[in-house]
């Protein structure tokens, strides 16, 4: 991966929740960018355990990597609760999670990442960051249409004309999938990274936290378990295979 000519000048918000998917994109843009400052949501989720993680998984990174503390600035938490009032979903209310008629699942928000994106363009105007980093991706996810490149693309002309900007919106998930994640995890900041990942970022829909798996803690069933294991376990066995 090769470094943007002008990383000495950008600087970069990152949405981060917590979780495997922005925790690796805040390590990518730790390794890309010379100023990163970290942006999570409130919006009553059913379960605060990843945005609990934050301040761990931010302090960790400090320690571990000094190279990347001196670049790592402020983090934000923003109330977005109107969203939770706004939508009732499998995310933000005690209801099984299921497949609606439309064939999205029914964890999904809508329009929260168009939200999340924009509100991420208005800090980032107040605070002199040109680049805007999110964890979206069209691989393996379950068809979200605002984790799409095209909804994305089209939105960072739109934050663009509306704010009289030049934003870049940077998806480094977009194209690849879980496997490659723990990969890109590994690339970035080498077992260390991946075993924070492991064990300090949340993913389970169902909040669980009872139980470390090799690919980290979680019921083990939920969708965002199940495709965080599949994804742990094809990035481990070519290896356990040459060992
Ligand atoms: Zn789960």
């Amino acid at each position: 991966m090769t470094l943007p000519d002008h990383s000495h000048t950008d600087g970069a918000i990152v949405l981060f929740s917590g979780g495997q998917d922005s925790t690796t994109c805040l390590a990518w843009a730790l390794k890309h960018y010379e100023k990163v400052e970290t942006l999570g949501f409130d919006y009553g989720q059913r379960h605060k355990i990843e945005l609990a993680m934050r301040p761990t998984l931010l302090q960790t990174l400090r320690q571990q990597y000094p190279e990347w503390d001196s670049k790592l600035g402020m983090d934000h938490i923003i109330d977005l609760s109107l969203l939770g009032q706004m939508s009732s979903t499998a995310l933000t209310e005690n209801v099984a999670i299921t497949m609606q008629e439309n064939g999205l699942p029914n964890t999904f928000v809508p329009g929260r990442n168009l939200l999340f994106m924009t509100v991420a363009a208005t800090l980032a105007y107040r605070r002199g960051l040109n680049v805007l980093v999110g964890g979206m991706c069209e691989t393996d996810f379950s068809g979200y249409p605002d984790c799409r490149d095209d909804t994305m693309k089209a939105l960072q002309v739109t934050l663009n004309l509306g704010m009289a900007t030049h934003f870049k919106l940077e998806t480094p998930l977009m194209w690849i999938n879980k496997c490659q994640t723990w990969q890109l995890a590994q690339n970035l900041g080498g077992q260390a990274l991946v075993d924070l990942i492991r064990t300090e970022t949340h993913t389970c829909y169902l909040g669980e936290r009872g139980e470390l798996h090799d690919w980290g803690y979680g019921c083990g069933t939920c969708p965002a378990c199940q495709l965080r294991a599949r994804g742990y376990r094809e990035f481990v066995t070519p290896r356990k295979q040459k060992a």
